[in-house]
């Protein structure tokens, strides 16, 4: 079956032919050519794209990306823990609510939606605040594209000895880090998002040393992290409690395709190219960027809405996916802003007929 329309969303977004036809057969989930062929498999390229480092091993966790952040926070923080949490968007803001359903203490730092928190601002808090325990930042903050400077950020926490747990939700494997080299503790991303999967399950890709300290400490039995990763480690690739096959069989293909098209370093140079071309095309039909240059992502970009009495966001829309391009809604506080991802199965070629979509989208100039 073929796609009627390309997402240009952060995901779900676009997969190819291939990773939606690796999905037409069932597994047994006590086999080892589901558990130990497939499942210890994806375990293990994950961590060999993650980082260069030893020590690191990962989890898959049933769920959207948003249940991976929560058994993380969940399973990290000890009691008596306190999270310092960066807020410049819904997703940092959404670590410090899963916090607080969970009572956990947490401080946040919130330089705005269009800015990144400032590296002597983190210092302050962290000497001020001895009780702060664990970091949590958002890499690619989706909500406006903007690109948090995690190595300056996380250099500091480091110095003050916190754990660090990062998002990555929407970057990991779409630009290129090392987290050994960045001394991450906890990173998290899903299966629907750079690697191209489809949506059902996320992994945290961990310090071995660091999810062994997450031992009786969950505050929820089905994300227990711990007891995820233990199950899976001892059991070679056995998840605790139904597993999501086909997503997964689904994401085992989406990994050999990002090695088929050269690995993370690739695909990073494609998404750049769609993002650079993406923001050029739009300007040239005299759309503004939200965010100045230096801080967007090569994932996602916020441009204003058109300020046009008859300019509607909906009828916009569906001329788009009239014609085969589904773009997103905004969801900055301050802005009226619509959003469109570069990510997925997305060539600079789509890029272009999506500048040429556009123009004929844009009715209210007639
Ligand atoms: C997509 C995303 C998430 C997770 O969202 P879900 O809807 O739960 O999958 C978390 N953080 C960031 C930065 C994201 O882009």
């Amino acid at each position: 079956m073929k796609n009627e329309y390309l997402l240009l969303t952060p995901g779900p977004l676009s997969t190819s032919e291939g990773v939606r036809n690796a999905m037409l057969k069932d597994w047994c989930t006590w086999d080892a050519d589901y558990n130990k062929d497939i499942v210890e498999v994806i375990r293990c390229k994950l961590v060999t794209l993650a980082t260069k480092h030893a020590g690191y091993t990962s989890v898959l966790m049933q769920g959207s990306g948003t249940a991976c952040v929560e058994s993380t926070i969940g399973s990290s923080l000890p009691v008596n823990g306190k999270l310092l949490v960066i807020n410049n968007g819904a997703y940092g803001a959404r670590m410090a609510q899963i916090a607080r359903y969970l009572k956990i203490d947490c401080q946040l730092l919130s330089p705005g939606e269009t800015n990144v928190p400032s590296v002597t601002q983190l210092e302050t808090l962290l000497i001020e605040d001895p009780s702060i325990t664990h970091f949590a930042l958002v890499h690619c903050e989706t909500t406006t594209g903007i690109l948090n400077p995690i190595q300056e950020l996380i250099a500091v926490a480091k110095r003050h000895n916190k754990v660090v747990i990062l998002d990555a939700m929407s970057s990991f494997a779409g630009i290129n880090m090392d987290i050994g080299d960045l001394d991450v503790d906890f990173m998290i991303s899903s299966a629907n998002k750079c690697v191209q999967g489809v949506p059902g399950f996320g992994f945290i890709i961990a310090k071995q040393s660091q999810l062994e300290q997450c031992k009786g400490q969950a505050r929820s039995l089905s994300l227990d992290l711990y007891d995820q990763w233990l199950c899976m480690q001892n059991h070679q690739g056995k998840w605790r409690f139904t597993s999501p096959t086909h997503t997964v069989r689904a994401f085992y293909q989406a990994l050999m395709e990002l090695e088929e098209e050269g690995g993370i370093h690739s695909r990073a140079k494609r998404y750049a190219t769609n993002q650079k071309n993406l923001v050029a095309g739009m300007r040239r039909l005299g759309f503004n960027t939200l965010l100045a240059d230096n801080l967007h992502s090569p994932i996602i970009t916020a441009f204003y809405s058109p300020t046009h009495k008859n300019y509607q966001f909906n009828e916009f829309y569906l001329r788009l996916k009239e014609q085969g391009f589904v773009i997103y809604p905004g969801k900055v506080s301050n802005a009226d802003c619509f959003r469109i991802g570069n990510i997925g199965e997305v060539y600079p070629d789509d890029i272009h007929r999506l500048i040429d979509a556009m123009s004929h989208a844009m009715y209210w100039r007639d």
